[in-house]
This record gives C-alpha cells, sequence and structure tokens, in this order.
C-alpha cells in the first residue's frame, strides 16, 4: 500500500472544519456500544440453527455454501423485519436466484460475466441474483478473518438488493453512494445480530465487531486504484466502517438518506487521486519528528495549551508507568519517543511478511497521541480514565482530518503537513488492532472496544476539535 505525507504550499489559514453532520446520537459511554452492552463473548454461527432451506445453484453443498445460505437467510429474515421502514411500506421479497460458483474451476457465464477466476461476490441487479465465489473468496475470508467475514459479505451484496427495491439510490448516483448505503445496510443488520435477534448468529459488541469492521477495512479501496467518481469506487476504510456504523447505530433510516451530497461531504475518497509528484513515505526522522511536531503546535495552537517539549531521549516521570512507542509525563510536559518502535509501526503492512507495521502515519499518529494529552492536561481532564482514551482518539482524528487537503469537502487544512486517505486508513488499521496508543490513556491503555475507538476518532475527523472535550467529557 502506498502512503504518503505529502508537503504542499501553505494556502489556507487556520480554519477548524465544522461539517454539520451529525454523528452518533446521544453521549459516549464506555460501557456500552451503540447503546448496547461492551462485551467480548462468542461471534459466530449460533449452534443448533437448522440448515436453511434455499435454493443455491451451482452449490456443492460444502461448508462454505451452507455458511452462506445461512447468511442469506438470516439476512432476509431481518430485512422482512426492517424493509417496510426503508420502503414506504412496501415488503421484502427475497432475491430471485442465488448461485454458487467456484473460481478455480472452468468458467460459465453469470449476469454477463464469466466466472473463471471471478474471485468475487455481487448482487446482479437485471437477474436479481446474488453469486459468490466459493473457491477462493469466501474461503479466503472466512480463514482470514472468521466465518462473520462470510456474513458481512453477503450482508454488504443483500444491502445492494435491499437498495435496488427500496429506490434508495438514485440511478445516476455514482458507485461510491450505492457501496456506502450497502456497507451502512450491513451495519443495520448487523445490529440485529448483536441484539441476539438473529436466529443463525451471534456477534459480539466488542470482538466480534472489531472483526467485521478489519473485512471493511480488508477489502477497501486504495485510492491509488480508485476514485470519489469511479465505477469501481467502495471507499477508504475510514469511508468503509464510517457507513458501516452509521448503519449500527442509527438504522436503516439512516442508511436509506446516503444521497450524493451527504456522501460527497463525508467520504475521504479523492475525487481525482493523481500519484503526487512530490509524494514521499517519510522516514522515522528527525526531520519528520520535527514537521510533525509543527504540524501539532499549529492544530492544538488555538486550545491555547502550552506546547510540550518532544524528545528521542529517555525521560524520567516520576511515579509513573512508561508507555510505547511514545510517553508523556505530565509532570514535565514532554513526550518522549522510541525511535525504533515508531520505526516497526511506520513499516507498511503486507500480507506476505510478518511486519507488524500500519504505515508512517499510524506511527505519527502515536506521537499526536501523546500530544493530545498534553492538550487535555491544559484543559484540566483526567488522563488515566477510559474518557480520556476517547477523547485521544478524537483529537488524534481531528488533527489527521486537518491535514487533508480534500477537493470534495472542501476542508481548509491547517499548517504544511498534508496527509492522503491512505494515511487517515493507517489510523483506521491501528485503531482495530491490539496495541496502540491512539486510542489510549496517558497509561497507554488503550479503550477496550474497537467500535467506540474507531468512533472516536471519525468524530473527530469529521468534526474536528470541539466534540472531542464536549463528547467525552469526564
Ligand atoms: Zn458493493
Amino acid at each position: 500500500m502506498v502512503s504518503a505525507l505529502v508537503c504542499v504550499a501553505l494556502v489556507s489559514g487556520c480554519a477548524q472544519i465544522v461539517s454539520g453532520i451529525p454523528t452518533t446520537l446521544g453521549s459516549y459511554s464506555t460501557t456500552e456500544v451503540a447503546g448496547l452492552p461492551a462485551a467480548n463473548g462468542p461471534s459466530g454461527p449460533k449452534t443448533g440453527a437448522p440448515d436453511a432451506p434455499l435454493k443455491v445453484d451451482g452449490t456443492d453443498n460444502g461448508e462454505i455454501d451452507e455458511l452462506a445460505r445461512n447468511a442469506i437467510a438470516d439476512v432476509d429474515a431481518y430485512w422482512a423485519e426492517a424493509f417496510p421502514e426503508v420502503a414506504s411500506g412496501k415488503e421484502f421479497q427475497p432475491v430471485k436466484r442465488l448461485v454458487s460458483y467456484d473460481s478455480n474451476a472452468p468458467g460459465r457465464p453469470l449476469c454477463g460475466k464469466n466466472t473463471s477466476h471471478l474471485v468475487n461476490a455481487f448482487y446482479c441487479p437485471p437477474e436479481d441474483l446474488v453469486a459468490w465465489d466459493r473457491g477462493k473468496l469466501l474461503p479466503e475470508l472466512e480463514s482470514n478473518f472468521g466465518p462473520m467475514a462470510v456474513v458481512t459479505v453477503l450482508a454488504h451484496e443483500m444491502g445492494h438488493a435491499v437498495q435496488n427495491r427500496a429506490g434508495t439510490a438514485k440511478p445516476n448516483d455514482p458507485v461510491i453512494v450505492l457501496e456506502q448505503q450497502a456497507d451502512c445496510f450491513t451495519g443495520s443488520y448487523f445490529r440485529h445480530v448483536a441484539e441476539g435477534n438473529s436466529q443463525y448468529f451471534r456477534v459480539s459488541t466488542g470482538t466480534g465487531l472489531n472483526e467485521v469492521m478489519s473485512v471493511l477495512n480488508y477489502i477497501r479501496d486504495s485510492p491509488d486504484v480508485s476514485n470519489f467518481t469511479g465505477g469501481n469506487a467502495h471507499g477508504t476504510a475510514f469511508d468503509r466502517v464510517s457507513a458501516f456504523q452509521y448503519g449500527f447505530s442509527e438504522g436503516p433510516e439512516r442508511c436509506a438518506k446516503m444521497d450524493f451530497a451527504d456522501v460527497t461531504e463525508r467520504t475521504t475518497l479523492f475525487q481525482n487521486w493523481k500519484p503526487a509528484q512530490n509524494e514521499t513515505e517519510l522516514p522515522i526522522d528527525d526531520k519528520s519528528i520535527e514537521a510533525v511536531t509543527t504540524s501539532l503546535h499549529e492544530v492544538f495552537r488555538d486550545t491555547g495549551a502550552p506546547e510540550p517539549e518532544v524528545t528521542t531521549e529517555p525521560i524520567s516521570c516520576r511515579g509513573r508507568q512508561k508507555t510505547a512507542p511514545a510517553d508523556y509525563c505530565p509532570a514535565t510536559n514532554t513526550i518522549s519517543l522510541d525511535l525504533s518502535a515508531l520505526r516497526e509501526i511506520a513499516q507498511p503492512p503486507s500480507k506476505d511478511s510478518d511486519s507488524t507495521g500500519y504505515g508512517d502515519f499510524a506511527a505519527y499518529a502515536q506521537i499526536a497521541s501523546r500530544y493530545a494529552l498534553a492538550v487535555q492536561q491544559s484543559a484540566g481532564f483526567e488522563l488515566d480514565g477510559e474518557a480520556a482514551g476517547l477523547r485521544t482518539a478524537c483529537m488524534v482524528g481531528a488533527w489527521s482530518g486537518l491535514l487533508v487537503e480534500d477537493p470534495i469537502g472542501q476542508r481548509n487544512p491547517v499548517g504544511k503537513l498534508r496527509v492522503l486517505p491512505d494515511d487517515i486508513d493507517e489510523g483506521v488499521s491501528a485503531l482495530l488492532g491490539d496495541e496502540s496508543l491512539i486510542a489510549a490513556n496517558a497509561r497507554g491503555e488503550q479503550v477496550p472496544v474497537g467500535f467506540a475507538r474507531v468512533e472516536a476518532f471519525r468524530v473527530g475527523v469529521q468534526d474536528g476539535l470541539s466534540p472531542c472535550t464536549t463528547k467525552y467529557e469526564g
């Protein structure tokens, strides 16, 4: 994955984003996920659930197809209840045909394509069918992320069937609008599962939803192959996870309202992204750290917080446990960095190596997280609780959002450091991982629930700094 921090000419002043987009309703809670109890219980197929009696053309009657069939039946049952709300009272009709194929086998025609090497799952509007590759795609998803990954992808495809039936998208809407709606409908279905209303599956609001969001992260668009108006635009990880969260938190009505204007204002996919000539992946060195520190000074200047000192020397901070790869000492207002640990995080992620990295921006976000603690200390907030972790994620999001020169949202970036949507996605990936300071308090304790971590970060990216202290008080 290409990652870049791009420096371009400073064109704007210090305007803050005020997008006016409502974020999740209500205030925060560290024991709840959008109103449901936060828990790390089991996720996956329920034992003893019957096999769904759905007809699947081409099936080999293997385990993957059984899982897929049950997923479709479960999503059908959800939409039988929820569909009338988004379709002016109309009843939901299941799709006309379900097709399983093996992309490794000799191809056959399906929806104007050939199934040979077609590693995909899709909804085909003209034939009203949902099809999936049982040979490669679904087994890979299952082995990487567990069975709920298969359910996620099929719930998304059924989301397209729903929008087609309900007419929630307009014929000339760009693909990204359709995709955002489908991810959002996936989120609303998963709420039904998380509430315990599914016959076939269960998902925990902690690790369970984390895995589902990791699937969306995995199948994100890379902005160097996709752009906002592109015919294949599914959204960045930030966009996809955001849409899922809207559906989960606010229900299918929110998804139905996703239109061109809403999606344009909210998403991070660039309109005409071209690999910039001066694009670079910044190494973790003194020069980059200075650029990042300057950018943090600029973004947080209006808060009036005294600028913390940033050093690569180890510091002693009496009575406090150190955190890595960055450490904040409240008594001296100093941030100490562990460069080799930061370099590990800055390594680009790779499916083929044992790289534990997320990319350069994920490393810089760790520094920003400790800077956010300095800002919180100056404002009189407590630094060791869970709310501190959420405020931190929100402030790192606000900082990140103010570095994107977004030709769609017409943001006014602050300072000279610039990031690309890919960089924001590195932050999302790190937040979905186990060890990151982006949503951690001064003790380095990460907010336990991934959904809450990502949500707080998203609030900051979208709405800037002010909700970070008002929404996450305490
Ligand atoms: Zn789709």
